[in-house]
């Protein structure tokens, strides 16, 4: 068939070029017909297959969404550690044309202040007009447009959906759109480790994880009985009391020697039991001093490159801090046996300086008894 066309002439179409043979035109549709008839008692495995007009037979049948497909927003959490991806940064909530999101920012309940995740998060599906705006925008990955269409119900309140409702996890999104999540999630998992960093305890959490995170750190304790991280850092903070108890016993000692100096030049006429209770509260006062200096050396460089490893200065300083209170229990101990004899003897032979000597000993005892049980303490566990 050949179409001449010109212009201010009459149009000529020649429909007499080839011409069918007579019945063949009838035999090629009835051909057509039975390749229809016949294919239909086939399963469509393959939509690529089909050809011409088709019949989806839904809902038993489903059309392959394509990944760029969107209906409502949903919201991502990683299901790893639980956290949720959205910060609260408001960009989605201020592009949203019909103003259909909520939210408010998550605060550290310690200081007050604002921290990267979303305390409360709500969308009303029945003003969204899925446009897709709000998941363009949002710089942490964090909300996507779902393929779910079939939302219809009579309950209009329940379209209001909360983060709870909106909440699902990254496996669920790379199932639905494997290539769109594949080239973003490596920059989503970066900019979400930086701000889980800024999160303490279940802030940022998504709620559906919560009570799974509650059980994991609950069991923790019982699970794990010594695990490397943490006896470090549990060991650290023994250290750090031994050291703290024995510079306290150090300091009492260093009272009862100066209180000793001061009896010793106001009475000149000293018993030999008030030099001994003394001379146990000096060395005991030197044991502690001894105690608080090898404490200190070993801090010095445990602060500067790392938190924990120093497990030789700690075993140093709670050795230290053990004999420290051995030579006071032996202090405290010397001053008691000598304040026997002394009040059987005479009562008007125990000045105040005795007895403030005496009383800085066993304060030098206590603070030392202190150092050695947060020593135990630490080596027990
Ligand atoms: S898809 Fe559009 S209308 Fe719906 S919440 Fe996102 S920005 Fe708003
Ligand atoms: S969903 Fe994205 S854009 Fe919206 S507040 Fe959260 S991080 Fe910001």
């Amino acid at each position: 068939m050949s179409i001449q066309i010109q212009r201010g002439k009459a149009i000529t179409v020649d429909r007499r070029t080839r011409k069918t043979p007579m019945g063949q035109g009838l035999l090629r549709g009835l051909g057509v017909i039975w390749k229809h008839w016949s294919a239909s008692f086939q399963k469509n495995d393959s939509y690529k297959k089909i050809q011409g007009t088709f019949t989806i037979e839904y809902p038993e049948e489903r059309r392959q969404l394509p990944e760029a497909y969107r209906n409502m927003p949903i919201l991502l959490y990683d299901e790893q550690s639980g956290h949720e991806f959205c910060t609260s940064c408001f960009q989605c909530e201020r592009i949203c044309p019909p103003q259909v999101i909520h939210m408010t920012q998550a605060k550290d309940p310690a200081t007050g202040k604002p921290v990267p995740a979303v305390e409360s998060f709500e969308i009303e599906y029945d003003a969204c007009m899925s446009c897709g705006l709000c998941a363009e925008v949002c710089p942490f990955e964090a909300i996507k447009m779902d393929h779910t269409f079939e939302l219809s119900t009579h309950d209009h309140p329940s379209l209001t959906v909360d983060k709870t409702a909106l909440n699902r996890p990254t496996t669920y999104y790379a199932q639905i759109a494997p290539r769109m999540w594949e080239e973003v999630k490596e920059n989503a998992y970066k900019k979400l480790a930086a701000n889980m960093k800024r999160r303490s305890d279940l802030i940022g959490i998504a709620p559906q994880m919560q009570e799974q995170l509650r059980e994991q750190l609950a069991r923790a304790p019982q699970a794990e009985p010594a695990p490397e991280a943490v006896a470090s850092a549990s060991t650290t903070a023994d250290d750090k009391a031994a050291r703290l108890a024995a510079i306290r016993a150090a300091n009492a000692a260093k009272r009862a020697n100066s209180e000793n100096g001061q009896a010793a030049q106001g009475d000149a006429t000293q018993s030999a039991d008030d030099k001994a209770a003394r001379l146990a509260a000096i060395r005991a006062a030197n044991a502690a001093k001894r105690a608080a200096q090898q404490a200190q050396a070993s801090e010095a460089p445990e602060t500067a490159p790392s938190e924990s490893a120093s497990p030789a200065d700690d075993k140093a300083a709670r050795l230290a801090a053990i004999r420290a209170a051995n030579a006071a229990k032996r202090a405290a101990q010397q001053a008691q046996a000598s304040e026997a004899p002394e009040t059987a003897a005479s009562e008007s032979t125990s000045p105040a300086d005795e007895k403030a000597a005496r009383l800085a000993a066993i304060r030098a005892a206590n603070a030392a008894k202190r150092a050695a049980a947060a020593a135990e303490k630490g080596q027990e566990e």
